[in-house]
């Protein structure tokens, strides 16, 4: 494909100027380019036709079975598009927020940041909810600087270490180590839960708080946490739950009544934000009765019959400008008000249910990493596969040419040659079953034919790359 600039024809332009119908100034030469720009030259269908040509190029949800295991890549219903891009919340001026003059024209969008403060503390069972977060990492932050706050606020000078288990997704150590903490990790058992002896072992009156997931990234649920929690709060530690995937347990149970203290939601993945890439996202805190003080402010509170902003009296103080992604925040709204609490129910009931059937269809062939039932997403490892010289990377790149998105790779780091699927509710049996049958068809031909994985992939836009030059230089060549 050309790039832009080899398409420009010198002269060529989209727009044409209406004569100058205004006094002509002379712009003070500070100002001015010494030398003109070098822009593509090109007529307006040229532009559409090479940026058309670009988007189809792309992948996503929208025209592929996106399987990404800890990473929640399902339909996100148009609906909560149609309701972000009404003008009147679309074109709000952030500032408007920041006058009383002003605070009545905003009333509307107090009223949804408020409700879905309000409704995300309650699906996870928690006082108070802050929807400031701009990611789910940024919302880890801000839930350890929580934790931080009330250390502190406590006298607890001497808790300086935060626990994480082995397979927690790599943004939580470094949230903890940015909010000041020491990390030490705690071993996973074979079984993929949480070793309880472990953890025993490393817990102390050092230990400020510990950072799960739940289901875990193994796609195991924990079943010791009621005991973790009540072990932690014995030392007047803070227990962390990492929600980036709440699919797995909409509606069938809480964090909160699991006795966590604090979390963070990504709406970019569960509640009908596309996300990919890097943004834009919304990973707003929910917070149990000994962090509510503290959250970041200003806050939406009622005021009589309207709301207006209020900051907590021991608030952390502000970490995003304004409200985070506000309009993230209206997807997530439509998105919670179009299912309801059943409709969420049959969420996290169809989420888990597709993962345990592309398990039972996989499961003789490629070897499950763990026993136990999975949640939303199953784990595999293709030691058996690697065996044959063709690994869990050469089965993610030839799923590619069979017209799939790839599962996560290597993650989490627990288990060797990990091929992690998380299908999602929003997939069809027919959609389930081409997947598996794609799956299966790939072992068949690791045993007969083993020698042209390496090749793949080869109908995609480009072919095999060399993934660590790729990371620097975007167009670097193929391998
Ligand atoms: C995606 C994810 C995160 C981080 O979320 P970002 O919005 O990408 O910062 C944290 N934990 C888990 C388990 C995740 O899947």
């Amino acid at each position: 494909m050309q790039l832009i600039y080899e398409k420009s024809v010198p002269g060529r332009q989209a727009i044409q100027w209406d004569a100058l119908d205004v006094p002509e100034v002379t712009l003070p030469a500070a100002l001015c380019r010494h030398k003109a720009a070098t822009l593509p030259e090109l007529g307006e269908l040229e532009v559409v036709r090479h940026f058309t040509h670009l988007s189809q190029r792309n992948v996503g949800i929208d025209d592929t079975f996106y399987p990404l295991g800890s990473c929640t890549m399902k339909y996100n219903p148009k609906i909560a598009e149609v309701c972000a891009a009404q003008p009147g919340l679309m074109n709000l001026h952030p500032h408007l927020s920041t006058s009383k003059v002003y605070e009545k024209n905003v009333q509307g969008a107090y009223e949804l940041i408020f409700n879905l403060e309000r409704e995300l503390a309650e699906i996870a069972g928690f006082k108070a909810a802050s929807l400031q977060p701009i990611a789910g990492a940024h919302g880890e932050l801000v839930g350890t600087l929580l934790m931080a706050a009330y250390h502190k606020d406590h006298g607890n000078t001497h808790k300086d270490t935060i626990i994480v288990a082995d397979s927690a997704h790599g943004t939580n150590p470094a949230s903890a180590a940015m909010a000041g903490f020491k990390v030490v990790e705690v071993p996973s058992k074979e079984n993929g839960l949480i070793n309880l002896e472990a953890f025993k072992a490393a817990m102390g009156d050092h230990v400020a708080g510990i950072m799960m997931t739940c289901p875990n990234t193994h796609g195991l649920f924990e079943t010791d946490i009621k005991e973790i929690a009540a072990i932690c709060h014995g030392y007047d530690a803070l227990l962390y739950y990492d929600g980036a995937n709440l699919n797995a347990i909409l509606g069938q149970c809480r964090p909160g009544d699991l006795g966590f203290d604090v979390m963070h939601y990504n709406l970019h993945k569960t509640f009908a934000t596309p996300h990919g890439m890097g943004g834009p996202g919304c990973g707003p805190v929910g917070v149990g009765e000994r962090l509510t003080k503290y959250l970041p402010g200003p806050r939406v509170v009622r005021d009589g019959d309207g709301f207006t902003l209020q900051t907590p009296e021991k608030s952390i103080g502000r970490i995003a400008p304004f409200f985070g992604n506000f309009l993230i925040a209206v997807r997530a709204y439509a998105y919670l008000l179009f299912y309801g609490d059943e409709g969420l129910r049959e969420v996290s009931r169809m989420a888990v249910l597709n993962a345990n059937y592309i398990h039972a269809r996989l499961k003789q062939v490629y070897k499950p990493a763990f026993k136990e039932r999975f949640m939303h997403e199953c784990v595999f490892s293709a030691t058996p596969q690697a065996e044959k010289g063709v690994r869990a990377l050469d089965i993610a790149k030839m799923l590619l040419d069979y017209g799939f998105h790839a599962p996560t790779v290597y993650f989490p780091l627990t288990v060797k040659e990990c091929l992690m699927i998380e299908p999602t509710e929003t997939e069809s049996k027919e959609t389930l079953d081409a997947f598996c049958d794609a799956m299966l068809d790939i072992a068949k031909r690791i045993e007969t034919e083993p020698e042209v994985f390496a090749a793949a992939p080869s109908t995609t836009p480009v072919g095999r790359l060399d993934e660590v030059a790729a990371a620097k230089d975007l167009n670097c060549a193929c391998l």
